[in-house]
């Protein structure tokens, strides 16, 4: 049994605390909304009435935050969390921010003698309810291995990716490769269709054939073709377009600060935006199959 401090219980971060504690740990928690407290205390953790107090006899601080603002916010300067956490603690930082923030936390760490991985995740709210989380983690081996049992209470797949910042850029790269299967997807499938075929025959020759992604095979876009995937739901679920448009605006500007040559992200980033823009950034983001025919040229 561990004493963890969990700050940011969100839709995500709610559900992997409670996760936690049904793993044994003996978990404090802090969020500003009172709500969420008073739902991870039902489920059997204790509340803290700041992130300060949370730490207090904690020996690993897990956070699950919106921004970089946040986390650097809660880490960082004399009334930041390192600077009162004892030596040789672990913190794990999942939220999805830039890998500037992260690298900086990080650094920051291991000058005080803390060990620090972050680690993003892939798997949404349902991965954090059911424990089926994907965590992609940055961090030193040694932070690495020490993170790892944490992580097993609320994750499936535990993968190392690079010393700290690395598990955002990995998340990043993976999102944005996302997001250009999506659009390239729904592009094709809508041509189709326009052609007079019928999607799921379609569907059925492009998975047996060169142009089979993911999107396609689990996650098809297109309304009625597949049982259980969002867009056969009004494209209510899943990963929002609001979310995919903060992950690509993270990958453009890891890329412009590596100089990296990213057409393809760039172009589906204009895509997600629009259709963002349009009022629609609320629905998963296989939904751009929608935008496709809602903007003819
Ligand atoms: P959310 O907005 O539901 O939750 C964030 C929580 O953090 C809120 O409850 C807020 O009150 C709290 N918070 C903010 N600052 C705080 C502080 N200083 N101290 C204590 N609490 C604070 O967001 P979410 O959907 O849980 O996402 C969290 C992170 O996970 C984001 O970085 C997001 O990009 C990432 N993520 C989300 C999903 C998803 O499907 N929702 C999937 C993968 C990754």
């Amino acid at each position: 049994m561990t004493q963890i401090a969990f700050i940011g219980l969100g839709n995500m971060g709610g559900p992997m605390a409670a996760n936690l504690v049904k793993a044994g740990h003996q978990v404090t928690a802090f969020d500003f909304v009172q709500a969420a407290l008073d739902t991870f205390v039902e489920a059997g953790g204790v509340a803290a009435s700041s992130a300060m107090e949370a730490i207090k006899d904690a020996q690993v601080v897990v956070s699950m935050l919106p921004a970089g603002k946040h986390v650097a916010g809660l880490y960082l300067g004399s009334e930041g969390l390192l600077a009162n956490l004892p030596k040789d603690s672990l913190v794990v930082d999942s939220s999805t921010i830039d890998v500037e923030t992260a690298r900086r936390v990080g650094v920051e760490a291991k000058s005080l003698g803390i060990h620090f991985v972050d680690a993003p995740v892939s798997g949404g709210t349902a991965g954090a309810k059911a424990g089926t989380l994907s965590f992609i983690v940055g961090g030193d081996q040694t932070c690495f291995e020490r993170a790892q049992p944490v992580l097993e209470a609320m994750g499936k797949n535990i993968f190392h990716a690079g010393d700290a910042g690395a598990g955002q850029i990995a998340k990043m790269c993976n999102n944005m490769l996302l997001s250009v299967l999506m659009a390239g997807t729904a592009e094709a499938l809508q041509m189709g269709v326009e052609n007079g075929l019928d999607p799921k025959v379609l569907s059925d020759i492009m998975v047996k054939s060169s142009g089979r992604n993911w999107a396609l095979e689990i996650y098809n876009p297109v309304p009625g073709v597949m049982d259980g995937t969002p867009a056969s739901n009004n494209y209510q679920g899943g990963f929002m377009v609001d979310l995919m448009n903060k992950d690509l605006g993270l990958a453009l500007s890891a890329a412009q600060a590596s100089n990296s040559n990213v057409p393809m992200g760039q172009q589906a980033s204009q895509l997600f935006k629009a259709h963002g823009d349009a009022g629609y950034g609320g629905l998963d983001f296989s939904s751009i199959y929608q935008h496709y025919s809602n903007n003819k040229v």
